[in-house]
């Protein structure tokens, strides 16, 4: 049978699925023709899926990658099957399939920009857990099919800091397509790796007259956040209290709603806390995991809200160059993305 450019041919339950819906997919060699195999280095979990591999494990290191090998043995590939969400990974390539599209060449040290939900992945070892990077240092490997998208890694940036930035490269790229000048932009979950990168590129697309705020939960990242500039005004607040949230944020931005309340939070139970403090005419977006669309529609009925209301999209066209760019180009986000998630190795 050919293989399928999208995979299908490596499900092995239920079929006919897609990888990503499916159970369980083959994560065996050989490899074929239209695929492309990665000797895997690290992965970088998705925020949703770890916290919840955090939390089930009580910041147990130890029981945290048994749960992780875990998964990848059952699913053959890292799945959470709590929140469904996986992240990315980086390694280096060993192996490229006659039929596989593009310039990459063995040895070539890559991320990819599908999720690992959808990525067939075999674990021979967890190396380490880093809880404050949300990465895991494995040993492996991983196979990419045709359609997967991925990018070299630059050789200017940190590898981990990139890895961070790349796990989280649809954000940025799609709030430049949302904000216009003058907007007021709310974003909740502000100081986290996707916060501070949206409302840095908020800032920048909103201009003199636009407004953006940024909803932390802990004191110490709201103090970053103050001190990178890249919000008009940082309040805390727990965003799993829709009422809390609305009467703070809506303070901030001088009693009004606001036209576009972007939600990267990583813990469920957020929705509303997104859609009460944006105007009729506005959009949330929910670029969360922990984001139940049920919550969403049914609560934003129950508020009689008709904001329009957005799926994150992980991909967007450039997104991974965009993103890379954005950090370049500010020294205080890159310093702060160095200090939080590279230089490590
Ligand atoms: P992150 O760095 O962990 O940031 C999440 C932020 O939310 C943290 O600053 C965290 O604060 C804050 N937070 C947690 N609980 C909160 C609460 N109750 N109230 C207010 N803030 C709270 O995560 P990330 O990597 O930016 O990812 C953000 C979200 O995007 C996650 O849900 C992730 O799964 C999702 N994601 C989506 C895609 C996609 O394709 N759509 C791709 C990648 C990631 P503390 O640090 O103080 O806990």
């Amino acid at each position: 049978m050919k293989p399928c450019p999208y995979g299908t041919h490596r499900v092995l339950f239920p079929l006919g699925a897609l990888p990503q819906a499916a159970q369980k997919l083959d994560n065996g060699l050989p490899l074929r023709d239209n695929e492309l195999l990665i000797e895997v280095d690290t992965l970088n979990v998705d925020s949703a899926s770890f916290t919840q591999i955090r939390q089930a494990c009580g910041d147990d290191r130890g029981r945290m990658a048994d749960m992780i090998v875990q998964i990848v043995a059952e699913r053959g590939k890292l799945q959470n099957p709590v929140t469904g969400s996986g992240g990315i990974l980086v390694g280096r390539v060993s192996q490229k399939g006659s039929g596989f599209p593009g310039d990459v060449q063995p040895g070539d040290q890559v991320a990819t920009l599908v999720s690992l939900s959808l990525t067939p992945l075999k674990l021979e070892e967890v190396l380490a857990v880093h809880l404050e990077t949300d990465q895991v240092d494995v040993r492996g490997h991983a196979i990419l099919f045709e359609s997967g998208i991925f990018a070299r890694l630059p050789q200017d940036l940190d590898r981990r800091l990139a890895l961070a930035a790349l796990d989280v490269a649809g954000a940025p790229a799609q709030i430049h397509q949302l904000v216009k000048p003058g907007d007021s932009v709310l974003v909740l979950g502000a100081s986290g790796k996707s916060g501070v990168l949206c409302c840095m590129q908020a800032r920048l697309d909103a201009g003199e007259r636009g407004r953006v705020v940024g909803v932390c939960y802990d004191q110490a990242e709201a103090e970053e956040l103050r001190a990178l500039n890249a919000c008009h005004e940082v309040i805390i607040a727990d965003a799993r209290q829709p009422m809390s949230v609305y009467h703070l944020a809506t303070q901030a931005n001088a009693g009004q709603k606001f036209d576009l309340c972007v939600n990267v939070v990583n813990v469920p139970d957020t929705e509303m806390a997104a859609i009460l403090p944006v105007k009729d005419s506005g959009c949330v977006y929910f670029f969360s995991m922990a984001t139940s669309f049920a919550k969403a529609a049914l609560g934003a009925e129950g508020i009689g809200s008709p904001a329009r209301m957005l799926i994150g999209n992980g991909y967007t066209p450039g997104h991974a160059d965009f993103t890379l760019s954005l950090l370049r180009r500010h020294e205080g986000l890159r310093a702060l993305f160095l200090s939080r998630y590279g230089g490590k190795d």
